[in-house]
């Protein structure tokens, strides 16, 4: 019996058609049996498991863009996606902000990152279609007391090379967002949006064009480390892997807890960002991008509104330690939380102007206040790194915001990990 990684290959070479497709689940619908048992001579039978050079776990944005840029290299490249959609994690529930790398730690791969996957963004995203717009931003200090801490933002900003950055009085907010009270801001014009799941299928659309195999309802279950290669259990089946990549968001330390790797300390707690949006009605009081101060925990950029592609105006995302890494709903929080927050940099919003929307989870390595040790500010960097104990797997690990904007300068980071192994 063929197995289902097989029979992907053999469509990929009777068909021209791509066999990525985003709507559908994929061939693994009904998952198959992946240990092809054949005849290998007279009257004897072996088992055969389908190899491959590189196998990704997780099919959001981040292993899509990696899928994408290592199918350029290397032949058999597979990616497993548990969902049967790729891009159904954090990459589909987010504000869809290109950010543009203001309040990173500098020298931090979210810095570098954010800045080099900004510019990335903005080429790919014009050279390939997907629906985005440069639409600048302002950060607001709402009362003269905000100042030093609006002026600290905008030192950090410049070391981490953002250009072009201003800050703007009263009037000038004014005659930007005419609704919004503000005491000074930082106007930030490389700040942009993109409609994320457009983004998603861009980079799984491009990888299957490369001859990646992308694999959904694919759930990975287990992962055996053999001296050269990775065994990798999954729904779908089982393969044999030169290369593993861990792109499991939320997952990741479980994942690497599966691998047996010390990595798996680095434990992720999820934290839900919800979203409330405004009526129809109310929709032209923002007009692009406005954001209050960042919260100075670390935990996150603060309840700002953010105009999509499609002129939708969203408020959020609050950030909020939950249990379970996929609550999106339970408890959350009423329309008049956010009216009070959202209040401060518009004032004549009220809770009727607005609807539930959507939530995601962050995957923060940062744990909760009360299990901090002492001194640790709640922020970590993206983990990214061969894993000191398997070589040839490369962990991503808390790849928080802003990892949407980072992608495809992550997925060039990881290429160049994989070209000292493979
Ligand atoms: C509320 C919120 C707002 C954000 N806003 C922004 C923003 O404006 N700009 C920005 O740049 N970034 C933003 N981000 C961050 C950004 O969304 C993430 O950095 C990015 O989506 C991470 O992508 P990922 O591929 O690592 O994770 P995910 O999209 O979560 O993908 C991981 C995938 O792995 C799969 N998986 C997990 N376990 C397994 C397994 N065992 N086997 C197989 N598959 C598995 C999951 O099903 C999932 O599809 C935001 C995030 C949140 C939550």
């Amino acid at each position: 019996m063929a197995s289902a990684f097989a029979e992907l290959r053999a469509f990929r070479l009777i068909s021209d058609r791509t066999i990525f497709n985003f709507e559908l689940p994929q061939t693994s619908a009904a998952p198959a049996k992946l240990i092809s048992e054949c005849g290998a001579g007279f009257g004897e039978r072996t088992t055969t498991i389908e190899q491959a050079n590189i196998v990704i776990i997780g099919g959001g944005v981040i292993g899509c863009a990696i899928a994408r840029a290592l199918a350029a290299k290397w032949d058999d490249v597979f990616l497993l996606e548990a969902l049967p959609k790729v891009g159904m994690g954090a990459s589909t529930r987010n504000s869809g902000v290109i950010h543009a790398g203001l309040y990173y730690q500098p020298g931090s791969l979210k810095a570098r990152h954010c800045l080099r996957g900004s510019q990335l963004l903005y080429e790919f995203c014009a050279a390939h279609h997907v629906p985005h717009r440069r639409t600048g931003k302002i950060v607001v200090a709402v009362a003269e007391s905000e100042g030093p801490e609006l002026l600290e933002l905008l030192a950090r900003a410049r070391t981490n090379g953002v250009e072009g950055l201003q800050i703007i009085d009263r009037a000038a907010i004014r005659a930007r967002e005419p609704h919004v009270q503000g005491f000074q801001a930082i106007l930030v014009p490389s700040t942009g949006i993109v409609e994320s799941e457009e983004l998603v299928k861009a980079y799984a659309r491009l990888a299957t064009d490369r001859g990646a195999h992308i694999v959904t309802n694919a759930r990975v279950e287990k992962c055996s480390p053999g001296p050269q290669t990775i065994r990798v259990s999954s729904a779908a089946g089982e393969i044999e892997t030169r290369c593993l990549i861990n792109s499991a968001g939320l997952y990741a330390d479980e994942v690497a807890a599966m691998l047996g790797s010390n990595m798996a300390q680095h434990k992720i707690y999820p934290v839900r960002g919800e979203y409330c949006e405004l009526i129809k009605a109310k929709r032209d009081m923002i007009r692009e991008l406005v954001y209050p101060l960042p919260h100075n925990n670390g935990l996150s950029l603060g309840v700002h509104f953010t105009k999509t592609v499609s002129g939708s105006v969203w408020i959020g995302p609050t950030a909020r330690y939950v249990e379970s890494k996929s609550d999106y709903e339970r408890d959350r929080e009423p329309l008049e939380y956010f009216a009070k927050l959202a209040k401060r940099l518009l004032p004549e919003l009220e809770a009727t102007d607005m609807v539930p929307a959507h939530s995601g989870i962050r995957a923060k390595l940062a744990p909760p206040p009360h299990l901090r040790e002492p001194g640790d500010t709640g922020t970590a960097d993206f983990i990214i790194e061969r894993d000191p104990q398997f070589p040839q797997v490369v962990q991503l690990m808390g790849l928080e915001s802003p990892g949407l904007t980072s992608s495809l300068s992550i997925a060039e980071q990881v290429t160049a990990m994989v070209s000292e192994m493979l």
